[in-house]
Formats: C-alpha cells, structure tokens, sequence
C-alpha cells in the first residue's frame, strides 16, 4: 500500500530551509519602515496638519474632518512612493483575527483614463457591509449596517500593496461590534480614573495609560505533516494522537539551541515585523518541543493589542514560506504543554513614572501601594469576569491543567510586597506617618528597591502575579485577542480607582489629612481584598476548596463562566465607566455562546469523521491481516501447535474488535448528542449542551483511538503522529 503518511515525511524534510535574510542594515534603521507614523508625517504633512495630527494621537484630541483630506494626501503620496495601489480598514470583528476589504485608489478621471485618489472621508470612515459579521442580534435586518471609522492613535501601515487603517467598526445605532471600540473606552476609563487619583501625589500629570506586553506563544508544525492531518488544518488542534515515547520529560528544549530551520522562520519573521513597527526583542524555545515565544517591549495598551493581531497574522505567512505552519491554539497535543500569552501590565503617567514601580521616598512608595492595593481590589471584585474575559473553547483545556494558570484568578504579590500590606492593615495611621513641615509625610514603612525583587521571587502558578514594575495576566491564551481581557482589567481598576477617589475626598472633606485619609482607605481595601491575595501552589486541590471558601468564582465550565459578564456587578461596572451598555454585553455573550458551540461542533464533526474513515478502517484492515495469518498458519502447523504460535494475534483480533465496536457506537451516540442540542433555542442553553453532553465524549472515544495507534502496523496507519508532529529536524 502507498503510505500517505511517509510521503508526506519525505517530502517534507527534503524541503531545504529559506535562505537566512541578513540585511545589511540594523534593526534600528529599518524599523518602522511601512508604518505611517510621526516621523513620516512630519515628512510628509503641512505643519499645522502635523502639530493637530500630534494633538489628536498625543492628547485624544477629536480629529477634525477639515485636516482629513490633507492627512489622507499626505499618507497616498507616501505610500504610492512604496508601490501601493490599494487600501482598507482593517479591524477586529468578534470572530478571530482581523478584517479587512480592499479598495484600488484608482477612480475615472472623466477624460477616458484613471486617476489615484483618496480622500479624508475614505480614511476616516467606510461602510463594510456588516450582516456578515457576528452582532448577537444587535441589527435586526432593516438596520443591518455598520461601519468602521479611522482610530489615530494606531498609525496606518502598509503591507504589500495595500495601506492598512486601523478602525473600530460600529453598528449604525451605536453599539461596538468589535474589540477595538469598548478597550479604548475602558483605556479611556482607567486614564481618567488613575490621574485623579495620581494627582494626590503627582498634580501635574495629566494623563496615565495602560501599558501592554504581550508574550505570544506558539507551535510550529511542518506543513507537508500538517495537511495529512486533517483535525489540525480544520480545529487547529490535534483530537486524537498517543503520547509520544520522549515528549518534555527531557526538558531539554527551553531556552535550548533553536533548530536553524526555525532560527530562519524567526529571523524572516521578526524583520518583517520590526518593519511594521512592531518592537520585538525576545525570541526562545518554550517548554514543549516544537513550542516556541516571541515578546516584543510593551507598548500603549491599544496600540500592544493591535501589534499582537498583526503578528500572529504575520506568523502565519511568514510560516507558510518557511514550510511551517504556525499553531496558535492553546492545547494543540494533549499530554505536552499548551500555548498561553501572558499580559505585563501597568499603569504610567505622561510624565513618565511606572505606578506599577516601588517609589523611591515615602511619597512615592504610598502612591505605588495604592495602585497595586486598587488593582487588586478591581481584580477582586470582579475575578469570575477576568475568567470569563479569557475564556474560550480553546483556552479551557489549557486552564487547570498542571502546566497552565488555574482555573481561579487570585494574585501572587512576593513577600516584600506582601510584608508591607500587613503592616498598613496592622498597623493604625499615627504609627505610619508623621508630618513634618512642608513635606507633610514621613511613611513609616520600608520602602521596596525594584532590584530586591528578583526573579527567584515568582511564582509561575499564578495567574495575576506581581512582577516588579507590573502584574503578568497569564490566563490569557495563546490565539486570543489581548483586547478581552484588557477590556475587563482597565475597567475593572477604573472603577477601584474611582470608588477609592470618591472615599478618600469624603474624609479630606470632613477635614482629614490627604495622606492620613489615603493611608485609612488603603487599610480597609487591603482587608477586603485580602482573599484574592495567594502565594501558594494554584494547582493543588486545596487551593480549590479554599478558594471556594474565600468565596473566589471556582466555575470550570466554559458556557457558565460567560455567565458573570451578566452579573449585576459587570452589567453596572461596563455601564458606569463608559464602556459597555447592558445591550451591548448581553448582545456578546450570545456570541460567546454561539461561538463555543460551533467550535465544539465543529471539533466532533471532523472526530467523527476521521474515527468512521480513517482509523476502523485502517484497524479493521490490519485486523484482517492478523485474520488470514491465524488461518494459515492453521494450513502449515498441526493443530496442537497452532493454538499456541496464533494466541497472540488472536488476542489483538479481540482488542483491535472491542476498540472498534466502542469508536463505532460511541460516534452514533455523539451524533445523537449533537441532534439533541442543535434543536435548543437558547444560545447559552446549547453551549451547555455542547459542553455537558458532546465535548466529554471526544476524549472518552480518543481513548480507544489512541489505544489503536499503538496496536497497528505503523505502515498502515494514516496520521502523522506525534513523534513526527513535534520534533523538527
Ligand atoms: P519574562 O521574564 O516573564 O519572560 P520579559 O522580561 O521577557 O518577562 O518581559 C515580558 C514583557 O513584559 C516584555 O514585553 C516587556 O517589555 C514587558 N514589560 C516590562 N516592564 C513592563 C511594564 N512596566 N509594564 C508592562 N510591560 C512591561
Ligand atoms: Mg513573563
């Protein structure tokens, strides 16, 4: 028999690795090289255009539609310079990844030729037709329009012949269908939520914004493997595959050498990247073989999120010319570890402090207490929401296993900081500070050097750990958009922020002393927050029994989790702080529901598939061989010796028929599973159908798969498995 799977092996690796691209030039000289950003401007804008353009990134200033046709010429004639003939709005529907429809400049010019135009109304709004993208019933049919306006504060970019503008897009009554509308409300919250509260320290800032870094992770796969498995090209994941003999017990591939093949992929990828703009520094192996992370250095939280979409967009294509495939899913292998991308987060001023940074003096080690101990508090009351903002299908069969955050947000703070916030809370205000003179403030606490938090002080099992100068969300799953679970941080710290704002003044009002009134605030949050402070090992049982008790959300099912975007506590949260009305958020879970369902779906259609065409027949085939060998050695031994030489290939005839009899009858009852849950209503009652009665029922049947694999003849067997999935040579 012609075997597919060795084909494909071979074919694979006589692909010779790209050439290694090495410019001559440095990272710093084409950095930025297609993106459209101050420098270009100031090239290519009047000066008037360019000081509003700077006012408008800088300040959130409204963009004037009279400028937009001047900034529109500017960007054609720059981009016309670099060969591009098209443009689009590019933004971020809630389906994965980003959208975009291009549109030629060239337009009649009435003489009988063509012309290139573009106009400032073509940059700063368009109209995609909308009904094709998820809304969760917010457009009835009769409104069914939507369109996408320009967002300054991320520059225009090229990549190939297109320039690329990044837009929210919008329903025609206003409500957000997309990721990129609500996070710069919630950025918008927590900036003005955050400098009211800095100004009791700092009076002169006027701005804070949210800091992202994002640390994506990723599988690489040989493409010739790859297409030969068709559970990979369709779910992104592996749903059925026995362990290999060596996977990461080893642990020999973290920060090891990387392969050359890969070092090249790497290479290409972080060039081109650099040439958008994007600020990539770090590069290794992760844990898993095959498994590998990218980090750039952080940047403004919007600006972070759109650069992440972009790569992994990139990701693909560069993968794709180096013979790969790039697997973003969180848990592409069962048994070896998932994909995650961790959030650094902080807070900084317009005038450049870290608030998220220990201070230097008692001043400025209080204002860095108070922004931790406030983060804290937003995180605390709203931890099931943090949990649901990083919930997906995928991403929950990374949560709670032994590699990955658990499946309960609580925040690991190291013991210096720790120490201090017992003191504050044990302590009463007169012991803490005097005053003296003009300063006003002797903090009777230690201050905390950044350095003496060192690296030995983490604790990788948490998902919300304080990290020197930031918290790292590390539930964030690989394939995510950032934007989810930014959206529910920024707003749920606005609204701390806000709340220990409003507290504070009613004592400064009663005539209480600034930093006494902050000191006493601090002192009862420090208590009610007090339970989603952890430092122990999030994976243990009793974690999840004292978490429980601690009254922390401890749901595990994905559809449930969704539920606490409904919660009263969200619903008034998203409403007081701008960000999303009621509408907007019951509209966004229907499409989480909807979503979760479809991927479940989706998953068992192909399972089934591949258990009814590809593995009983290929076990039955070798069953039959195993058959005719017992037949004949009956025609050439007697029969007393039979017995003995045949026992066992009858043995596995027997294993190889129970295996299939359990595969066979288990994919008709999924099928039947899937029937039942199709025919409910409710989006979110069909989700927990899909999760209660069709999901289990994967892994119960791969069970007997995987048992198969190792019974038949490796020639025979049809999918790559994992030892030739995971291990690039
Ligand atoms: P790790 O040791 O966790 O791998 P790295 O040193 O690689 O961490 O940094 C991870 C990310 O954190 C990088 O993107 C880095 O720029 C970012 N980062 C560093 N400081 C801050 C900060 N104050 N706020 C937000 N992100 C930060
Ligand atoms: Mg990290």
């Amino acid at each position: 028999m012609s075997n597919l799977r060795f084909k494909v092996v071979g074919e694979a690796f006589a692909k010779k690795p790209l050439e290694i691209v090495t410019p001559e030039e440095r990272p710093s000289d084409y950095f930025a090289k297609y993106v459209f950003n101050k420098q270009k401007m100031f090239k290519y804008l009047p000066a008037k255009v360019y000081a509003k353009m700077c006012d408008v990134i800088d300040n959130g200033a409204p963009l004037d539609r009279a400028i937009a046709d001047e900034v529109a010429a500017g960007m054609k004639k720059w981009a016309m310079e670099l060969g591009v003939t098209h443009y689009t709005h590019w933004f971020q529907p809630l389906t994965e990844g980003t959208a975009e429809k291009h549109d030629g400049f060239v337009e009649h010019d009435w003489k009988g030729g063509m012309v290139e135009e573009f106009e400032g109304k073509l940059l700063v709004q368009q109209e995609p037709d909308a009904s094709s993208f998820p809304n969760g019933g917010i457009r009835s049919t009769f409104e069914a329009r939507g369109y996408s306006a320009w967002d300054p504060a991320s520059p225009v970019f090229v990549i190939g012949d297109t320039l690329m503008i990044p837009t929210v897009f919008i329903s025609y009554t206003g409500e957000a269908l997309d990721y990129k509308a609500p996070l710069k409300k919630a950025l918008r919250a927590v900036n003005k939520a955050a400098t009211d509260v800095v100004k009791y320290f700092n009076p002169e800032v006027t701005k804070v914004q949210a800091n992202l870094g994002w640390e994506q992770e990723y599988f690489l796969v040989d493409e010739g493997l790859y297409s030969a498995r068709p559970d990979l090209l369709m779910t992104g994941r592996t749903l059925m595959g026995h362990d290999s003999a060596k996977n990461q017990q080893m642990e020999d591939h973290y920060f090891g050498a990387i392969p050359s093949r890969v070092a090249a992929f790497m290479k290409d990828l972080e060039i081109q990247a650099l040439e958008l703009g994007i600020p990539c520094k770090t590069r290794h192996n992760e844990v898993a073989p095959n498994q590998f992370e990218l980090a750039p250095i952080f940047e403004e939280c919007n600006l972070a999120v759109d650069h992440n979409m972009l790569i992994m967009s990139l990701m693909k294509k560069v993968a794709r010319k180096h013979g790969f495939r790039v697997l973003l899913h969180e848990k592409p292998f069962a048994g070896i570890n998932g994909s995650g991308k961790h959030n650094n987060w902080s807070l900084s001023t317009n005038t450049g402090v870290v608030l998220h940074a220990p201070g230097k003096d008692a001043e400025s080690t209080l204002r860095f207490i108070t922004f931790v101990v406030e983060t804290l508090m937003g995180v605390y009351r709203h931890n099931g929401l943090l949990k649901a903002s990083i919930m997906s299908a995928t991403n929950a069969h990374r949560l709670g296993a032994n590699e990955a955050p658990p499946a309960i947000i609580s925040s690991f703070l190291g013991k210096q900081v720790s120490d201090t916030l017992d003191q504050i809370e044990n302590s009463k205000t007169d012991e803490l500070i005097t005053m003296s003179g003009k300063k006003g403030l002797k903090l009777d606490i230690p201050s905390i050097p950044e350095l003496m938090i060192d690296n030995t002080d983490r604790n990788r099992t948490s998902p919300f750990a304080f990290t020197g100068n930031r918290f790292e969300f590390r539930a964030v799953g690989s394939e995510a958009n950032c934007a989810s679970a930014m959206i529910a941080l920024n707003t749920a710290v606005a609204e701390a922020l806000a709340d220990f704002k409003v507290r504070v003044d009613e004592k400064i009002a009663k005539g209480e002393q600034k930093f006494s009134a902050i000191l006493e605030v601090l002192r009862e949050d420090i208590k009610t927050c007090k339970p989603i402070r952890f430092d122990g090992n999030g994976y243990s049982d009793e974690w999840v029994v004292e978490a429980g008790k601690r009254g922390l959300d401890i749901e595990k099912s994905c559809p449930l989790i969704f539920d606490r975007y409904l919660d009263k506590a969200s619903i008034d949260m998203f409403e007081r702080m701008n960000v999303m009305t009621a509408k907007e958020l019951e509209a966004r879970n229907e499409i989480k529901w909807e979503t979760y369902t479809k991927k479940i779906q989706i998953e068992a259609r192909i399972f089934g598939d591949l258990a009814m065409n590809h593995i009983i027949p290929t076990a039955t085939r070798y069953q039959s061989s195993l058959i005719d060998n017992v037949c004949k050695l009956k025609e050439i031994f007697p029969a007393d010796k039979v017995a003995k030489l045949s026992a066992n290939n009858l043995e596995l005839i027997e294993q190889i028929s129970e295996h299939t009899a359990f595969i066979s009858a288990n994919v008709e009852q999924m099928i039947e599973e899937r029937k039942k849950a199709n025919k409910i209503a409710s989006e979110r009652e069909k989700a927990i159908a899909y999760h209660d009665n069709v999901a289990p029922m994967l892994e119960t049947i791969r069970y007997h798969i995987d048992k198969l694999e190792m019974i038949v003849d490796d020639q025979m067997w049809i999918l790559p498995k994992y030892r030739e999935l995971l291990f690039i040579r």
